[in-house]
């Protein structure tokens, strides 16, 4: 019988802004519930994402579960204007605990510009203070969530002014030199180790991208300094390898939209992990 290949935990991405309505489809609040349950019923370990230990073939199945963008609603619950009350993703954790007993601490992955995230509120979220960092600390204390990089500033299409040296924005492929690597990776973890008191050791590139130089040259080079052990992308490109530096994520509402197909991303995993 041939000796299957170890496997990477399975890393899941959801973004707490995602509330278009009260169903799976439309509400990552509601997926993240079910998607928990989901997981413990097929008996999955839930490990940390800065756990990449694989598991080993006939082992048990091993899930990450990762937030994007770092709004309020990862810790808070929120009354939306449109959509009532929404419970945060960290009580929605929290509650999985208690039910069930199986403890997640997710990585939540946030922009740390706080000029940024002030600019990015007034023109595309009403001005509702939901991109603050007053519950960063709190919410790396509770044990449910650990404050990670995902950039200075998303290099945001929204913004007037990005750290991109053209102020070319809305990609992160363009990220591409030293001194914007600099002010998008360290300065963004300098920043919320000041806020948090904790350092983050992950970082998720926006929009998922790693190019040749951040993932080849930079986190080679730089990474150990910064602290950093690992960066995420989403769908891996076809002519970059999979390694430490472009680690693959499924995203809820673009891999997934149902239950039905969140089931058949689990027995995917699952046969990947225990072949027949
Ligand atoms: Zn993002």
């Amino acid at each position: 019988m041939p000796i299957s290949p170890p496997v990477q935990p399975l890393v899941l991405c959801y973004h707490s802004t995602n509330v278009n309505g009260h169903s799976y489809a439309l509400n990552d609040h509601v997926a993240l519930r079910a998607d928990l349950a989901a997981l413990h019923t097929a008996g999955f370990e839930l490990v940390h994402a800065s756990d990449l230990e694989a598991t080993p073939s006939a082992g048990r199945p091993r899930a990450a579960i990762t937030f994007d963008d770092g709004m309020v609603l990862d810790a808070l619950d929120f009354g939306h204007p449109s959509w009532g009350h929404q419970d945060s993703f960290l009580r929605i954790l929290r509650e999985h605990h208690e039910r069930t007993g199986q403890h997640c601490q997710a990585a939540s992955f946030v922009i740390a510009s706080p000029q940024a995230r002030a600019e990015l509120d007034r023109k595309d979220f009403l001005s509702l203070n939901v991109w603050h960092d007053d519950w960063w600390q709190e919410a790396s204390e509770s044990g449910y969530l650990t404050i990670e990089n995902h950039s200075w500033d998303h290099n945001h299409p929204s913004l007037d002014l990005s750290v991109q040296r053209n102020n070319q924005r809305g990609s992160f492929l363009s990220i591409e030199t030293l001194d914007e690597a600099l002010a998008e990776i360290a300065q963004a973890s300098d920043y919320i180790e000041q806020r948090c008191g904790r350092r983050p050791s992950l970082f998720a590139y926006p929009w998922g991208q790693a190019n040749d130089y951040l993932a080849d040259e930079f986190f080679p080079q730089h990474a150990a300094d910064l602290g950093l052990t690992a960066a995420f992308v989403t769908t891996p490109r076809a002519d970059r390898p999979i390694n430490r530096w472009s680690i693959p994520r499924l995203v809820c509402g673009t891999d997934w939209r149902s239950p039905e197909e969140f089931a058949a991303v689990l027995r995917r995993h699952c046969e990947a992990v225990n072949p027949a």
